[in-house]
């Protein structure tokens, strides 16, 4: 099975008891990189395995065994052909394809990011008409604000109305995208974050020999996704963006030629590291916490307008939903850039 982080003991604990008084409906919900796809792997283990020790999946049942091949019939995973392409654990890439033309979605370029309406159609006949071999049939929807409205009507009648032995997990970091309807519907599970030293200790643990206070100066994000950063070498680049921004800030460098730099590479990701540089300054001006990243640079939070913080927070939010469709990157990191050196601008 796969491991249960250490932060989210208390969590599984309280969610992974048993099958018959879990809630049908569950929103698990938390920061990017905490590790909320791992916990609903496992809890999705659980809730099939049919001889589960002390509320762990025994690994040697006809359940277990069909699961962690990436075969079961009963488990479900609906997601977008980005998440699909994009996404780091294989299992979820092997159950997504039957719900996905894989053939299809690697001849594109730009793969979706939207969850359409035909999967959670193909998920209803397959909850109501198809064999099943475990009393329980899970369906893990990921990420579950990447549904469009359709889908997203769709799924609420299943909600509504659940098949015996149903259970549905939605996946997101941002539950408020998630239409009303479907959240009255669900549990709302928000999945925490590791505390900096349990980030630490458990960043050390995958990486030997490799000082995990580097991770200190990327801007704060997930263990997981701090992980997965390193690894392919993108960590490097945030470092050196981050430094950049940091010159910006201090009004050491140009905007126009900044965005022309940073709009070489993908929308989203780019768009979510900034979103967590203005999302550390907030958190610095709101509660005194000076991001490591800050480093010996002379930048001073109090000189700075808060509101102006907010907006460009709020902007960059509108910002990232579009970036999942299509987005003039180097005019809004433009945009962006310059409101960004100017919300630092003394006042008075
Ligand atoms: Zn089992």
């Amino acid at each position: 099975m796969i491991e249960i982080l250490p932060w989210h003991r208390d969590a599984w604990r309280r969610l992974s008891g048993s099958a018959a008084t879990l809630h049908h409906g569950q929103v698990l919900s938390g920061v990017s990189g905490v590790g909320k796809r791992e916990f609903s792997i496992a809890l999705a283990q659980r809730l099939l395995c049919r001889n589960p020790h002390d509320q762990v999946p025994c690994g040697n049942c006809q359940d277990c065994k069909l699961f962690n091949a990436g075969t079961h019939p009963d488990f479900h995973v609906i997601t977008s052909e980005y998440e699909a392409s994009e996404g780091r654990i294989e299992l979820v890439a092997r159950y997504c394809d039957r719900y996905q033309d894989s053939v299809a979605r690697g001849k594109k370029v730009n793969p979706s990011q939207v969850i359409p309406v035909d999967q959670i159609r193909t998920l209803i006949e397959r909850f109501y008409q198809s064999s099943h071999i475990s009393e329980s049939r899970v369906a893990l929807i990921l990420p579950a604000d990447r549904m469009n409205a359709n889908a997203a009507n769709a799924l609420l009648k299943l909600l509504e109305e659940p098949p015996s032995g149903a259970f549905f997990l939605l996946v997101t970091n941002q539950p408020g995208l998630l239409p009303s309807t479907i959240r009255s519907r669900c549990v709302m599970e928000p999945l925490p974050g590791p505390t900096q030293e349990q980030a630490k200790d458990w960043l050390s643990a995958q990486l030997k020999g490799v000082d995990p206070n580097m991770f200190l100066n990327a801007a704060s994000a997930g263990p997981i996704d701090l992980l997965a950063a390193y690894q392919t070498g993108e960590l490097q680049q945030q470092l050196e963006q981050t430094a950049q921004i940091t010159l910006l800030l201090g009004g050491q460098s140009d905007p126009i030629e900044l965005a022309a730099l940073l709009a070489k590479q993908d929308a989203v990701l780019l768009l979510t590291w900034m979103h967590r540089i203005l999302s550390d300054l907030l958190k610095w001006q709101g509660a005194g916490q000076e991001p490591a990243w800050v480093g010996d640079s002379s930048l001073d939070i109090g000189r700075y307008s808060p509101a102006k913080l907010f907006r460009l927070y709020d902007k960059l939010g509108r910002y990232r939903l579009m970036a999942r469709d299509q987005i003039n990157l180097q005019l809004a990191l433009e945009e962006i850039l310059i409101s960004f050196q100017q919300s630092f601008r003394t006042y008075g």
